[in-house]
């Protein structure tokens, strides 16, 4: 798959830093700051510590990606999406997604504001 700005990905592998004490390890999970074709640029937050790292493309994992509009796919660019129904989830609700073209799915988020109380009328 083809990465892209601001992709969540996990590590497959230790990456240590230019500060020796500390070291990025397997499974942390990196927002992508830059993509080339065989490097990776990635912000890693580890405590209070933002971490830049660059990485080899193969040592890393899709985990999320984050858009502000899904009128198409964000894996294959697609217009072939289903939508699922509205699930409500506190002040947020989503409606999941699958991709006809390529299979993939998620959840496009919304957040939901209180207009106002309205009472039906009293009999
Ligand atoms: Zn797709």
């Amino acid at each position: 798959m083809e990465y892209k700005k601001d992709d969540t990905v996990k590590l497959l592998r230790d990456y240590p830093t230019s500060n020796p004490s500390i070291v990025v390890k397997k499974n942390d999970i990196g927002r992508i700051k830059a993509v080339t074709e065989k490097v990776i640029f990635l912000e890693v937050v580890i405590g209070s510590n933002r971490i830049d790292l660059e990485v080899n493309i193969n040592d890393i994992k899709f985990v999320e990606r984050t858009i502000e509009e899904t009128e198409e796919c964000p894996i294959c660019n697609s217009n072939d999406i289903d939508y699922g129904v509205c699930v409500p989830k506190g002040e947020q609700l989503f409606y999941p997604w699958k991709c006809n073209e390529c299979g993939a799915s998620g959840k496009e988020w919304y957040s939901v504001e209180f207009i106002e109380t309205v009472c039906d009328e009293i009999k």
